[in-house]
């Protein structure tokens, strides 16, 4: 299998812009930005944010797959629009979610990394369009998945023809509920062993509260690993989606050195 070790025993190479990572690159990208657009003044926050401080990808979601239909939806094609308007101006990369195959083409079109969310990784479409496109595609591991249908979904790409899959770990379901869900290290610790591909988490979903997600985020990137996506909102109170895990942007802002001196002890640069 393609993303086996066997098959394959670096560490594959996916390039976001001009930030590599996997590899021999040291890299620990770090990924931040609201999760939903929500308009034109936040997004623009937040781009503000990223680029103030030497970060390099925006994050935002625009198809949004809530679990209820009465909640907000994302603004769709006009959010994504909003994105890619940051992204010319600020010179940001940015990535945004797929909620089915009817919009896979605008998001490829328009974003820099396609996000296969969580719900969305069994969907065939999906990787199918995204196996098409050679933009990285990070794939979010479901919350009832195993890791062998979580690497599964990324063989679709890869086999597809597309080699820039990264994997993203968000939680999974565990029967505890006093956090959102459970963020499974052991799981991370098995692809790095076992598969060649770039792991990124995401300690904001797992967590589902802004107090747990400076800590998580240490364990983390302790591991060694090629990626953070961390939600941030300019009013985190007033968020549409996710409230109650987004960072303020000034908690945000200080990630980077409270993660720094970490990355560095394992080798690795933020
Ligand atoms: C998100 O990134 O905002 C999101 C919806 O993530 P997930 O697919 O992991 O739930
Ligand atoms: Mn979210």
């Amino acid at each position: 299998q393609l993303a086996s070790r066997e098959y394959k025993k670096e560490t594959r190479t996916v390039a976001i812009g001009d930030t590599r990572i996997g590899g021999d690159t040291g890299n620990t990208i770090l990924i931040g930005g609201p999760c939903s657009v929500e308009s034109e003044g936040q997004i623009r926050t937040s781009a503000e944010l990223i680029k103030g401080m030497g970060l390099t990808t925006l994050r935002g979601g625009c198809y949004k797959p809530r679990t209820s239909p009465y909640s907000f939806q994302g603004l769709g094609l006009e959010g994504l629009m909003l994105l890619a308007k940051m992204r010319e101006e600020y010179g940001l990369k940015v990535i945004t979610e797929v909620r089915d195959a009817t919009h896979v083409d605008e998001v490829i079109e328009h974003s820099d990394v396609i996000q296969v969310g969580a719900k969305a990784m069994y969907d065939q479409g999906i990787l199918r369009a995204c196996a098409k496109t050679q933009k990285p595609v990070l794939i979010k591991r479901g919350f009832g998945t195993t890791l062998q249908e979580f690497v599964q979904s990324a063989e679709f790409v890869l086999s597809g023809g597309n080699e820039n899959v990264i994997l993203c770990e968000r939680g999974i379901r565990s029967f505890e509920t006093k956090t959102r869900f459970t963020l499974d290290l052991c799981g991370v610790a098995y692809l790095q062993e076992h598969t060649n591909l770039p792991i990124i988490l995401d300690p904001s979903h797992a967590m589902g509260f802004a107090y747990g997600v400076l800590p998580l985020a240490k364990a983390c990137v302790a591991m060694g690993i090629d990626g953070l996506l961390i939600e941030a909102h300019p009013t985190p109170k007033l968020a549409k989606s996710d409230a109650s895990q987004q960072l303020d942007h000034e908690s945000f802002s200080h990630l980077i050195d409270e993660l720094n001196p970490i990355a560095q002890a394992v080798g690795y640069k933020i």
